[in-house]
């Protein structure tokens, strides 16, 4: 039986990737911190906290990484566990660059060190390209992050390539453009918004909050992105994929999808930092911009090209973006349903 390690379990990628291996018959540990354990509502949501192990870890611990990695040896590590949250980023940027970007570090020489034949795969990301130099992004296109996660994320992914060239380490980066799911954080934009229409739909008429709605992204489905991961660990040579759809939706559109799912029929009006989207049937305004959102350095156009993947790994992002949003914002209506007001 295989030995998976994922680090950031508890988060949206580490639930479904524990589920896809688990399905595989691996043995899969995951790590939690210390405060974790309030948070395993996503594992329980897809229903496999009972089966996976857990183990105490903090990437910015040196003692806690070499002891997990001394334990036991694992067939493949999954470093997905970061600050992830791009906004906040800017809040703690310090402690971002020692997570996101020195945490790898510590990872990979806890491989070198203690178990080198392990396979190690890095959670890199789109939000490396920043203003891009090109589009669409693909593994030759340079980096030119604009926040501080994304910087820190460009740290974590050169060292793990060094690692690779310099120790012969089977160590891949996964360049991933947006994901999503039921079980995204609920800061996250695409969370923000079926949450707060699922609210709305329920008939709680608190408006939606949202930044520039212009923003384009290429969002695709965590279950199916979780897939490439495991897929680029399979190959005989260590390699970085870009892992994306290839369409890119602005934020409103996304808002409209899920509203559609939910039965809201949405007005928009005004423009840039006054839009505003009135939902016709209760007369409310179920949606504004509030300025606030808006973030220091937007990022240029991120649209992913996947062809390396699609040709080495056979991987397919198969859940469009209006399925997506359906199937998050009735995930949370049903839930809104069950839980009430409270959650
Ligand atoms: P989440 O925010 O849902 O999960 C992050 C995980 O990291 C949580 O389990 C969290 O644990 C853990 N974590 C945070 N800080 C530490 C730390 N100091 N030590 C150990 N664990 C820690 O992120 P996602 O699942 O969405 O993303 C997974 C990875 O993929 C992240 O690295 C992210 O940056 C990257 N990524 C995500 C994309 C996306 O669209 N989702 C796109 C590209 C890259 P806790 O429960 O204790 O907070």
């Amino acid at each position: 039986m295989k030995q998976a390690l994922i680090t950031g379990i508890t988060g949206q990628d580490g639930s479904y990737l524990a589920r896809l291996l688990l399905e595989k018959g691996y043995e899969v540990t995951g790590t939690v911190r210390a405060n974790s354990q309030a948070k395993l509502t996503r594992l329980r949501k897809l229903g496999v906290a009972d089966d996976v192990r857990l183990v105490n870890f903090d990437l910015s611990e040196i003692n806690s990484v070499n002891r997990v990695l001394r334990q036991t040896t694992f067939d493949e590590v999954y470093n997905l566990a970061a600050q992830s949250f791009v906004g906040s980023s800017w809040d703690q940027p310090l402690y971002v660059a020692d997570v996101n970007g020195m945490g790898v570090a510590r990872l990979l020489d806890a491989i070198r060190t203690y178990c080198p034949q392990t396979r190690f795969y890095q959670a890199s990301t789109s939000e490396m390209f920043g203003r891009a130099r090109a589009v669409p992004q693909n593994e030759q296109t340079p980096f030119h992050p604009r926040s501080p996660y994304g910087a820190a994320k460009v740290y974590g992914h050169y060292i793990t390539m060094n690692y690779r060239e310099s120790f012969g380490l089977h160590a891949s980066s996964g360049i991933l453009f947006n994901h999503e799911s039921p079980v995204r954080g609920a800061e996250m934009v695409t969370r923000k918004v079926t949450l707060g229409l699922a609210r709305f739909a329920h008939g709680e008429h608190v408006p939606v909050e949202l930044g520039n709605l212009d923003a384009r992204r290429d969002w695709g489905f965590a279950g199916d992105y979780v897939d490439g991961m495991w897929r680029m660990l399979q190959q005989d040579e260590a390699d970085d994929y870009v892992l994306a759809t290839g369409v890119t939706t602005p934020i409103r559109d996304f808002v409209s999808f899920a509203a559609e799912a939910l039965g809201l029929a949405l007005e928009w009006s005004g423009t840039a930092e006054a839009e505003q989207a009135v939902d016709r049937r209760s007369g409310k305004v179920a949606v504004k911009v509030n300025p606030k959102f808006y973030r220091p350095a937007e990022v240029d156009l991120l649209l992913g090209d996947a062809t390396k993947a699609r040709t080495r790994l056979g991987w397919e992002p198969k859940v469009t973006v209006r399925e997506l949003a359906d199937m998050m914002a009735r995930s949370d209506y049903d839930d809104w349903r069950a839980e009430g007001p409270s959650r």
